[in-house]
């Protein structure tokens, strides 16, 4: 699979995909998903206190300048037959557009 960075995303609204749930391909409307808020026991916060605590500075130098212009885009899955949701990771894009 090729990824391409900073490219717009475009997607058509209902796809065929396959549903854990009922086990088969069914049809799914696709969304925009919200990407999950931190948490204190999440991976990466818990390597940040420990990487923070102690001695010693900061321990990457922190970014400068503007920010990335692309961000990632998480998908929002839901089963016409079943009604059931899930969210996936997608690429990092400019913007979602969704194409009929
Ligand atoms: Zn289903």
């Amino acid at each position: 699979m090729l990824i391409v960075r900073g490219i717009d995303m475009k997607r058509p609204r209902k796809i065929k995909d396959y549903c854990p749930s009922c086990d088969t391909h069914t049809n799914m409307d696709l969304s925009r998903g919200k990407n999950r808020p931190g948490s204190e026991l999440r991976k990466g916060q818990r390597r940040f206190r420990r990487v923070t605590s102690g001695y010693g500075g900061f321990p990457w130098s922190k970014p400068s300048g503007a920010g990335k212009p692309v961000k990632r885009v998480y998908l929002k899955y839901t089963c016409s037959e079943c009604g059931k949701t899930w969210q996936k990771k997608c690429i990092r894009s400019r913007k979602l557009e969704f194409t009929e």
